[in-house]
């Protein structure tokens, strides 16, 4: 495959082929434009476009069969169920082939135009190239609020440093998609992760665009799971929050004992019933808090233990290489990688 003059060799680094992937979850209103858009942004580059079918119920299907029929760089995965946004990704890049790799979002608030600047900092050598949100249009106030929390806490708590407003539109070289595949961990936060790995990383402002049609797929609920496995995975921190505040308590109860004997003696009046109550009832708020943030850590330790792949595959395709062309069953290796890398 012949790569164009301006991703040649320039800088030691050829494009042989550029994997862009995008997951889908009941997108029917958009993934023809996002096709296009993506094509015409990628014009005279060699590259597939991956989409990862996290088990809509739309007509979602119908779009990508069709899309898969017209055009053999269309590879498309369809998962056998919802698996959410990060498992979906993770998905997509398994099967990517490409020595350069793209993830963004199919509703085209990352705007595929921006790949081409990214690729130039691959060009230029960086591994991890993450496009950071300048302007966030079209989003709710609530949307914007809790984002900003997240990543203040995020920063406070995490071992990583996560650009404020970095999304997952990023682009990865080979080894660092490789080291980032090697990570089969189950609660995901691929943002973090691909800044764990390292290499040299840059990073490329953008403006963030309204969604090209329908409505959000995080639920509330969701964006809480998200947040607590973000925390969970790259920080002890709350665990020892939990310590901390023990010691805390126990040392004003230490304080409090002597203080109480004194003035037991001194003959002043203790009513005491109020401050045991309230006293009882903090401290019991406190270990039952403790206890959940511990649980949500064993939690998250069950799942890993239990050795589940991480998706399950329906179909593929224009996927060859894979062995399930027709639904046929999967190999035991669901969810591992499926393709040596390029
Ligand atoms: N998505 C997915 N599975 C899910 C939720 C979302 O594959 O369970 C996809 C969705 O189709 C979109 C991308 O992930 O391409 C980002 O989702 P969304 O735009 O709803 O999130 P937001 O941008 O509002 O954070
Ligand atoms: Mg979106």
């Amino acid at each position: 495959m012949s790569a164009p003059a301006s991703y040649g060799h320039s800088g030691g680094r050829s494009l042989e082929l550029l994997s862009v992937v995008a997951p889908v979850y009941n997108e029917e209103a958009l993934i023809g434009e996002f096709y296009a858009r993506v094509c015409s942004a990628l014009e005279g580059l060699p590259f597939e476009l991956v989409l990862v079918d996290d088990g809509s119920t739309d007509g979602s299907q119908i779009m990508l069969d069709r899309l898969a029929a017209e055009d053999p760089r269309v590879r498309v995965v369809f998962l056998s169920r919802n698996f959410g946004h990060q498992t979906a990704l993770t998905a997509g890049l398994d099967h990517a082939r490409g020595n350069a790799v793209v993830m963004l979002d199919a509703d085209l608030q990352d705007p595929p135009e921006l790949i081409v600047r990214m690729l130039d900092h691959w060009t230029a050598g960086c591994d991890v190239v993450y496009a950071v949100r300048e302007h966030r249009e079209g989003e709710s106030t609530f949307k914007l609020a809790t984002a900003r929390w997240f990543y203040r806490l995020f920063d406070r708590l995490a071992q990583v440093e996560l650009q404020q407003n970095s999304g997952d539109f990023r682009l990865l070289d080979r080894r660092a998609l490789d080291a980032l595949l090697s990570m089969r961990e189950r609660s995901r936060f691929l943002r973090g992760m691909t800044v764990w790995v390292g290499y040299r990383q840059a990073a490329v402002p953008y403006r963030r665009d309204p969604r090209y049609a329908g409505e959000t797929k995080y639920t509330l609920s969701k964006m809480l799971r998200f947040s607590l496995d973000a925390i969970s995975s790259f920080s002890h921190r709350p665990l020892q929050l939990a310590t901390l505040f023990g010691f805390v308590i126990s040392t004003l109860a230490f304080i409090a004992i002597p203080l109480v004997v004194v003035l037991r003696f001194s003959g002043s009046y203790l009513p005491g019933f109020g401050s045991v109550t309230i006293a009882v009832l903090l401290l019991g708020g406190i270990q039952l808090i403790a206890l959940g943030i511990i649980g949500e850590y064993v939690g998250r330790i069950y799942d890993e233990v239990k050795g589940r792949p991480l998706y399950l595959v329906r179909s593929r395709l224009n996927m060859p290489d894979a062995e399930d062309e027709s639904l046929a069953p999967l190999p035991p290796v669901i969810g591992e990688r499926s393709h040596p890398s390029v």
